[in-house]
């Protein structure tokens, strides 16, 4: 419950001002309203520490902590304004210069030049990308400052009148505080990538379903259909109706290629119900249908697409005030182990002599020889 409400609420902090920039900044606004608040959330009980601690002997040291709290203060109300670039420096650059004078005071044993080894994993979420090479210059000045305060005489004792425990103490804050930061990062660039990896699945899926399906008819387009036919198991019986529509050019013609349009939607319509579980129908071109029929046997395969046919005539007839579109079909059944490609090519030339007879009907016949061998 209260961790819900941290969440929500640091959800909402780490979003404040996406909207003034474009998406690509957007990255780096969110990345840095992110570090400043785990920066600031770090920063409070060093701050608090340094107030009471010692009897206020501390208070150089809360000074610094003082400043650079509200050095990010002022880059988060920036930051949410858009000034993104200003801020990925200053902010960046404060916390340094802090713990570079916290070091002087408290020397190197306190461990305030471990923080700035954070800087290569923070530049990469809140630098704009022209700005990275930024990131990398202070991630290597960071390191060398560190590396040389170890062997620097200057910073090896307190200036402040402290403890060794306080120091040692400090040494563990610091420890602490590097592995909440580092490990929070982690966490959310784990969140953020899974999330946007099942957002790009879901887009790939609905762009592979468009991909399959014909616009204007929501059937299964050329492509679906070849990808439902490489799927057919040849060695059972199925079937294969190519349907086309008589006179189509005339429609057309007639009453315009919109209208054109609504009828091949609407024949499509009928064509699906009619077949309905007995297979799937595709629109194969123009005004072509193809209709595939697995496990089905060729009486009910002939009984499916007739129903179809008498279906479109009642439907669309002149005398009920339709446009008085038919179709012919060529139907072919394959017995096992003939190919779709040969199932096709004799479905095509039934649909011929469908046409040829004087539409508006099915020819059908059985395959038994497959033709592409
Ligand atoms: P047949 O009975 O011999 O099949 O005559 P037909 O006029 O239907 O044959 P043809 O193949 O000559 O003409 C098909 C027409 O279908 C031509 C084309 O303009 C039309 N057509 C193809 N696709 C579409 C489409 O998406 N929308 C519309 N409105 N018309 C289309
Ligand atoms: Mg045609
Ligand atoms: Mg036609």
């Amino acid at each position: 419950m209260a961790l819900d409400v941290v969440t929500r609420g640091f959800k909402r902090v780490s979003r404040a001002g996406l909207g003034k920039v474009d998406r690509a900044a957007a990255r780096y606004v969110q990345g840095s309203n992110q570090y400043l608040l785990l920066a600031l959330s770090t920063a409070l009980p060093f701050e608090v520490f340094f107030l009471i601690a010692d009897g206020g002997t501390l208070w150089p040291a809360a000074l610094v902590e003082g400043a650079v709290i509200a050095v990010w203060l002022g880059c988060f109300a920036l930051n949410v304004a858009g000034w993104v670039r200003t801020v990925s420096i200053v902010e960046l650059v404060a916390p340094l210069i802090a713990f570079t004078v916290l070091t002087w005071l408290l020397s190197y044993r306190a461990g305030f030049l471990l923080p700035m080894l954070m800087t290569p994993s923070v530049s990469f979420v809140t630098f704009a990308p022209r700005r990275l090479r930024w990131g990398m210059v202070l991630t290597t000045a960071s390191a060398i400052a560190v590396a040389w305060s170890f062997i620097d005489v200057r910073v090896a004792e307190p200036r402040l009148d402290v403890s060794t425990g306080l120091v040692n103490g400090l040494l563990v804050a610091n420890v602490v505080l590097i592995t909440v930061v580092t490990g929070t990062t982690s966490g959310l660039n784990h969140y953020y990538f899974s999330r946007e990896r099942s957002r790009a699945e879901r887009q790939l899926e609905v762009a592979q379903e468009q991909a399959r399906t014909d616009p204007l008819t929501r059937l299964a387009n050329r492509r679906g259909m070849v990808e439902a036919l490489a799927a057919v198991p040849t060695h059972r019986p199925y079937a294969m109706a190519l349907v086309d529509i008589d006179r189509f050019k005339e429609v057309n013609d007639t009453l315009g290629h919109s209208h054109g349009d609504t009828v091949l939607a609407e024949i499509a319509g009928i064509l699906s119900d009619a077949i309905g579980e007995l297979g799937i129908v595709s629109r194969w071109g123009g005004e072509e249908f193809l209709v595939l029929m697995t496990d089905v046997p060729l009486a009910a395969a002939v009984a499916g697409i007739g129903r179809a046919r008498e279906a479109v005539e009642a439907l669309m007839g002149a005398e009920r005030g339709g446009t008085g579109v038919t179709f012919s079909a060529g139907l072919a059944a394959a017995s096992p182990g003939i190919s779709w490609d040969t199932t096709v090519r004799v479905a095509d030339a039934l649909l011929y002599d469908a046409k040829d007879a004087g539409r508006n009907r099915v020819r059908y016949a059985q395959v038994r020889t497959d033709l592409s061998e």
